[in-house]
């Protein structure tokens, strides 16, 4: 019978090959009709046999493009003639393109191409086509296409042309297709920016492999690159960017080439070789340490990742000795590279050529350069199996969709690892991660970031929300931004907007119990929160129960000191007399002493994170941190090396207030013996688990909340996060994480615009 219908396509359908997708589908059901562009994603007009009509719908869904994903295919039929043909035809003119795809690794298209020295795209540094490649970091404004991107000042050769008019071909308005006659050069130039003779891929290979440190320009930012295997090139790179034990992440050409240097789960292996191409935390193999000298030393896990671009397979095709095909990579190929980002002094990314020659002066013996823009600062994605450790190049800017849509809200996150969110209708788009804004580049990143959400989004915030902290440069930034449009502003506390980032990603509406284990927030009483059991009811929020509060000898000064912390431990158990004497090393240990014993300049914190600082400071595991997290991050390594243990019997106590105090457990590691310290690590772990379940399984009861949500930095660690994952399901409470996001401060600001977006409802209703 014949039909003619009005097909509509929501979702990530425009600049992803969708069009081309429709027209070879249409052709192939022998469909008349047309499709097109438009505001909302694509519309089809489609005539013919009402059963090919069908399966038109059916494979809309289950087929589309790789990069594609569709929300909804809605249907109507309408009265029509026949046309001659199936046509794509142009938008007309309005508002058009929906949405910015995401940075993608090149497709297996793309390689077979790449290495195949009959392809006129052979070598070709910036081959892509409509299935892969930059998008995010060359776009400068919407709609997507070619005169909006880093792409503009590369005309179409004629043969490029033909490829991107054809509806047939894989580069059908690809809008960052080129070749090597009309898209951008690789140069190579040394540290003073002038021009290396030679094969660009060639001569940076052969300066790596000779040790030397070179700047690779990337997809959202400019890496530092050195031979792996090289432990003095590696120590040279420490020594230069100031960065004395923080791990580095190491490149291999493909997922055979991994397991030189990790166990790796198929999940894992997935991941690596996933488009996004993000860096997978995972556990070291034995040998990892002495092939990768001072790589990521003392830890269980190395950062690993696969070419994300293909400058950078062409690295390791050259080393491989530019086999002809792909099956090389498929053996094990002996170069690793470190890829660090290049961001001196914790500032923001650098990513253009000028700015990479003055910034990274000193730093780099020579740089890898191209002519196409990076638009947006995106820094390389960090995955562990199981979520988010940083989420930036490969999943922003996708949106996370929300149970309900809500007015737009803007929401400016916390201080550490700061991202912000923007909400559109029923989806939260959050910022690739921003960063500390403890320097003026960074902060300026933010507002960059705002300016450039809000415009892409074309949303104007009905309500802006921020930390409680006042002195933030996010929560000023609000406060001015607010002010200067007449907008309502809302403070969220820190923990709460964990507890509700998680709620979420979930689409839970009802009440959670919130376990938020951190290492700092502001608590609505003015102290430093971060072991916290609350009640979350979308915009309200409860503080059930905290731990034991510890004191911060010296303030933010103990977070990076663990022995202070270990010495506010020894306080805390009445044993201030023995501080001096275990902690005599330590200039300060007489004064610090001192300090407890009078109460002098130490605010006390509930922080969960603090917590492990003072396990690893009385084990002795390490008394001064190089970078955030680092003690617990060894403490963690300790304990898995040790294996599960029992708990402490009687290691905590829950008292009738709600607060949990660890200290019987404090006291067990305080005379701990120095060789047992993996054995008393792993009880630390174990016994605290144990305690946050029965503390949870105890306000489960009594409010008969069965939801438990848990979010914080501490959930990274994998040791305490796979207890809870397993533990409170066995008590027949339903355990939530943080699956899109990272649990710690990187995911504050999604929670944050959600619990604007309740309370903004409730006041409507
Ligand atoms: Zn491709
Ligand atoms: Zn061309």
């Amino acid at each position: 019978m014949f039909e003619a219908a009005r097909i509509r396509v929501t979702g990530v359908v425009q600049g992803v090959g969708f069009r081309p997708f429709v027209w070879r589908l249409a052709r192939e059901l022998e469909l008349t009709g047309w499709v097109k562009n438009d505001a909302a994603g694509v519309e089809i007009h489609a005539a013919g046999d009402s059963g090919q009509l069908r399966e038109l719908e059916r494979r809309l869904r289950e087929d589309a493009p790789p990069l594609a994903r569709v929300d909804a295919v809605t249907i109507a039929l309408v009265e029509s003639g026949a046309q001659a043909d199936f046509r794509i035809v142009e938008s007309g003119g309005g508002k058009v393109s929906t949405a910015i795809g995401h940075d993608t690794a090149p497709c297996a298209a793309c390689l077979a191409e790449l290495f195949d020295p009959e392809s006129r795209r052979w070598r070709h540094g910036f081959i892509t086509c409509t299935h892969c490649g930059p998008r995010y970091t060359v776009t400068r404004h919407l709609p997507y296409d070619r005169a909006q991107t880093s792409l503009a000042p590369f005309p179409l050769c004629p043969a490029c042309q033909r490829e991107y008019t054809d509806p047939a071909d894989r580069r059908f308005h690809a809008e960052t297709t080129c070749c090597p006659a009309c898209g951008p050069q690789l140069q190579l130039v040394n540290a003073q920016g002038q021009p290396l003779a030679g094969d660009p891929i060639a001569a940076t290979l052969a300066l790596l492999q000779a040790g030397q440190i070179i700047a690779i320009k990337g997809l959202g930012g400019f890496h530092l690159a050195c031979d792996a295997r090289n432990g003095a090139a590696v120590a040279e790179l420490r020594l230069r960017k100031q960065r004395e034990e923080k791990p580095f992440a190491v490149m291999v050409a493909a997922v055979p080439s991994a397991p030189t240097f990790v166990d790796l789960s198929l999940d894992a292996a997935e991941l690596l070789a996933s488009a996004e191409r993000p860096i997978v935390l995972t556990q070291k193999s034995p040998e990892a340490d002495s092939l990768l000298p001072g790589v990521a030393p003392g830890l269980a896990e190395l950062g690993l990742l696969l070419p994300a671009t293909p400058i950078q397979y062409l690295l390791f095709h050259e080393a491989a000795g530019r086999p002809a095909g792909t099956a090389w990579q498929d053996s094990p190929q002996a170069l690793a590279l470190v890829m660090t980002s290049a961001n001196p002094h914790g500032e923001p990314l650098v990513i253009g050529n000028d700015e990479a020659l003055m910034r990274l002066a000193g730093i780099a013996d020579a740089l890898l350069l191209h002519d196409r823009d990076i638009v947006i600062r995106c820094d390389d994605s960090v995955r562990l199996e199981a979520g988010f450790v940083r989420r930036a190049r490969g999943y922003v800017p996708r949106a996370i969709k929300l149970a309900q849509a809500g007015p737009p809200v803007l929401a400016l996150g916390g201080w550490y690892k700061n991202t912000i969110c923007v909400t559109r209708g029923d989806e939260a788009f959050v910022s690739q991660h921003i960063g500390d804004l403890d320097n003026a580049a960074s902060c300026g990143f933010l507002e960059e970031s705002v300016a450039h959400l809000l415009e892409i989004l074309e949303v104007a915030p009905a309500l802006v929300a921020h930390d409680l902290h006042p002195d933030f440069h996010s929560t000023r930034f609000a406060v001015d931004f607010a002010a200067a449009r007449g907008t309502p502003l809302l403070g969220v506390q820190h923990h709460h907007a964990h507890i509700a980032a998680v709620c979420a990603e979930h689409g839970i509406e009802t009440s959670v119990l919130g376990l938020a284990l951190d290492g700092v927030g502001l608590g609505s009483d003015g102290r430093a929160w971060g072991g916290e059991l609350l009640r979350v009811d979308g915009g309200q929020c409860e503080r059930l129960g905290h731990l034991q509060p510890l004191a911060l000898p010296g303030g933010d000064i103990a977070a990076r000191e663990p022995w202070r912390m270990a010495a506010a431990a020894l306080h805390a158990l009445g044993r201030t007399d023995e501080i001096v004497a275990r902690f005599s090393p330590e200039p300060a240990a007489a004064t610090v002493a001192t300090m407890l014993a009078r109460g002098l300049n130490c605010p006390l914190t509930s922080s969960a994170g603090r917590l492990f600082d003072a396990a690893a400071g009385l084990l002795e595991v390490r008394q001064r941190a190089s970078f955030e997290g680092q003690a617990a991050m060894l403490l963690e390594g300790l304990a898995v090396q040790h294996g599960p243990v029992a708990p402490l019997q009687e290691g905590w106590r829950i008292s009738a207030d709600g607060t949990l105090d660890m200290r019987p457990l404090l006291s067990a590691l305080a005379d701990a013996p120095v060789a047992e310290c993996a054995r008393f690590a792993a009880l630390f772990h174990d016994t605290l688990a144990a305690a946050l379940l029965a503390w949870v399984e105890a306000a489960a009861r009594q409010s008969g909340i069965t939801t438990v949500a848990a979010a914080g930095g501490c959930l990274l660690n994998r040791r305490l996060a796979g207890s809870l994952r397993s533990g409170l399901p066995a008590r027949g409470l339903r355990f939530l994480e943080a699956r899109n996001l990272p649990p710690n401060d990187g995911g504050l600001s999604l929670g944050q615009a959600w619990v604007a977006q309740r309370l903004i409802s409730a006041t409507q209703v």
